[in-house]
């Protein structure tokens, strides 16, 4: 499978800078091992006025193959026949693998590094990419759809199946030719479109890879993807893809259906923090009383390495990774606008290195076990068990306490009590729309109590806000702490009984 890249230049801008902003010289021809084969970068044209770079990749179909048993993550997924898995496509036809190694070879240039000419990496260009066969599922108006609103004139030639035998007709593969003129697209850019895109007109169900692959998708997203028209296709089909091996089959359409419900998410979380801050009048948003009362009890617990479910847009993970001593914090949402709107507060795309290492967002449902939550030092709840149904709270409490298990856990929850004291909720109201329950406090501990029971945690009560003699605090939270082994406490919320389902 191979792809070019070309650009044109002038008198001030030779068109061998390709080569620098590549970091690939132009007079040789170098191999570059990667896990599926041998990716060669080469250059076919090499002139000031005309330049060209090639990515050939030799693809290694028993490497595929072992690939996908080996790092295979849960079940096995694709229904082919043994044989398909050695004879199909995959080395001739631009997929996902071609994406991969784009990105294994062109990495610098993918981030927008050019350490030999640092002014040009920010800089558009004219760009001519040049794809023979790309797998176009979905048909040319998907593909025209995918990169004309980016900028690209597209430009497709069908191939057809058999020039001896024309009558066969036209295979399902096309010529792609894409062009930008000169001040449109960076290199970085066009190579971030390319290893997003590719991979999504590419159906390939059966190749493993990583779980990262969310945060893959944000970052190379960044700065395009949230406002493409045909967001919801490309984050659906570049995520779907990955899901067919983690998750079975009916997950992995719970996961799409709630991700294709996404926008009403955000906008319910935007208004949860109006309201809370316009409702408020206090110096102090409650919002900024809990994340203080949460990096507090991290702090307190020794936890360095901090899971954030339902992390929402990302203020809590902000907050953690301002403080050194959580060494590794990982958001998980369900909502993918939630994710991408996170990774733009991080800037995740523009972190350094280390930084960068230190965080990452990935889309997970806690109405199911993950074996990506395990190995947590504490794992953050704030103000999500409320957007659960009632009747999914068990699955949540084994997602949690008795599959990734992290020594510590914080829960959240709003004080139904309290809501009498905000002067513009009206008697019997929840706090906002997608609330499916909200607790007093008996209820609250009554919960707390019989989950720490049932998986041996300690659990105790911390009230977040204006805790008020009467009706109490505002936000309530608990803190989880799983007992040590020799432990025998006798938790004495043991007694507390009656959670009333909303
Ligand atoms: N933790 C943040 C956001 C709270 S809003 C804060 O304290 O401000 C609730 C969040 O939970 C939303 O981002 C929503 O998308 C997420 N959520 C709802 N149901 C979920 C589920 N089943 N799995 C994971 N996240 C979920």
């Amino acid at each position: 499978m191979f792809l070019t890249i070309s650009t044109s230049g002038s008198p001030d801008r030779p068109a061998t800078d390709l080569g620098f902003l590549l970091h690939k010289h132009p007079d040789k021809a170098q191999p570059f091992s990667t896990s599926y084969g041998t990716a060669h970068v080469f250059y076919p044209e090499v002139s000031e006025a005309r330049c060209t770079a090639a990515l050939l990749l030799e693809v290694d179909p028993v490497a595929l193959v072992r690939r996908g048993k080996g790092k295979g993550k849960g079940r096995g997924g694709a229904p082919d026949a043994a044989l398909a898995q050695y004879v199909n496509d995959r080395p001739y036809a631009a997929s996902s693998l071609l994406a991969v190694a784009l990105s294994a070879v062109f990495s610098s240039a993918m981030r927008g590094v050019c350490n030999a000419r640092p002014e040009r990496a920010g800089q558009p260009l004219p760009l001519r990419i040049e794809v023979p066969a790309l797998p176009a599922r979905g048909g040319a108006a998907l593909v025209r759809k995918l990169f004309e609103p980016l900028g690209w004139t597209v430009t497709l030639t069908p191939v057809v199946l058999d020039e001896r035998f024309p009558e066969w007709g036209e295979s399902r593969y096309v010529h792609l030719v894409l062009d930008v003129p000169d001040g449109k697209l960076t290199l970085s850019q066009a190579l971030r479109h390319l290893y997003v895109l590719l991979p999504v007109l590419d159906d390939a169900k059966h190749y493993w890879v990583s779980p990262d692959e969310v945060d893959k998708l944000l970052r190379a997203g960044e700065g395009w993807l949230a406002g493409h028209p045909e967001q919801k296709v490309i984050t659906s089909r570049y995520l779907s893809r990955r899901w067919s091996l983690t998750r079975e089959a009916t997950e992995r359409l719970e996961l799409v259906r709630l991700a294709d419900a996404d926008d009403t998410d955000v906008e319910e979380i935007d208004n949860a923090v109006d309201e809370e801050s316009d409702t408020e009048e206090k110096p102090v948003p409650l919002a900024v009383l809990r994340r203080e009362a949460i990096l507090a009890a991290l702090a307190s617990a020794g936890a360095g390495r901090v899971l954030d479910l339902g992390c929402g847009q990302g203020q809590l993970v902000q907050a953690l990774l301002k403080d050194t001593r959580f060494t590794e914090i990982a958001g998980v949402d369900v909502s993918m606008r939630a994710l991408t709107i996170a990774s733009r507060r991080l800037k995740l795309d523009r972190m350094g290195e280390r930084q960068a290492e230190r965080v990452k967002l990935f889309q997970g449902s806690l109405a199911y076990t993950d074996k990506r939550l395990k190995g947590y030092d504490a794992a953050v709840l704030s103000e999500v068990i409320e957007h659960l149904d009632v009747e999914q709270l068990p699955a949540l409490e084994y997602a949690v306490f008795g599959s990734a298990r992290p020594r510590t856990v914080l829960v959240t929850t709003p004080n139904v009590e309290y809501n009498v004291r905000w002067e513009t909720l009206p008697a019997g109201h929840v706090r906002h729309g997608d609330h499916r329950f909200e607790w007093t406090r008996a209820e609250f501990r009554a919960w707390a109590g019989e989950v720490a029971e049932r998986h041996g945690y300690g659990v105790e009560f911390v009230p977040v806000g204006d805790d008020d003699p009467e009706v109490g605090p505002p936000t309530q939270m608990a803190v989880f702490t799983q007992n040590d082994k020799s432990d025998t406490r006798v938790q004495d919320h043991k007694t507390a009984k009656g959670v009333r389902a909303a």
